[in-house]
């Protein structure tokens, strides 16, 4: 059996739904919801709700901890490089493309290239 992961949401046992009321027949209590998958917030949270809470709850430390921005970012040339592909009718497949949005150049890369998620030309 796979392991069940607790929603992290920090009120998921106040809210009343028949799933969450477990326990014997005449200590029922609300629990934090247990699932094999959770859906929401890369998951870790049963519903919105309970993503809505949270961020509620620890979004400000959260954002201090990883850094928070004190400066507007830049589009530029050296970070405008985003993946995309197009359909190659005379080889009947896709092809892999980097394309930066500033200067409007494009490099060829590999598949492996495109699925790599921490690969980019951006610096
Ligand atoms: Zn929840």
């Amino acid at each position: 059996m796979s392991e069940l992961k607790l929603c992290q949401g920090p009120k998921c046992h106040q809210y009343h739904t028949k799933d969450r009321l477990k326990g014997p027949k005449d200590n029922k209590t609300y629990q934090t919801r247990r699932r094999s998958s959770l859906y929401y917030g890369s998951g870790n949270f049963c519903s919105m709700q309970c993503y809505n809470d949270w961020a509620e709850e620890f979004i400000d430390r959260a954002v201090d901890h990883f850094g928070r921005l004190t400066e507007p970012k830049h589009l530029n040339e050296n970070n405008a490089w985003y993946k995309d592909y197009s359909w190659d009718s005379s080889y009947q497949s896709r092809s892999y493309i980097m394309r930066n949005d500033i200067t409007k150049e494009q490099r060829p890369i590999t598949r492996e290239q495109y699925n790599n998620e921490s690969y980019t030309l951006n610096s």
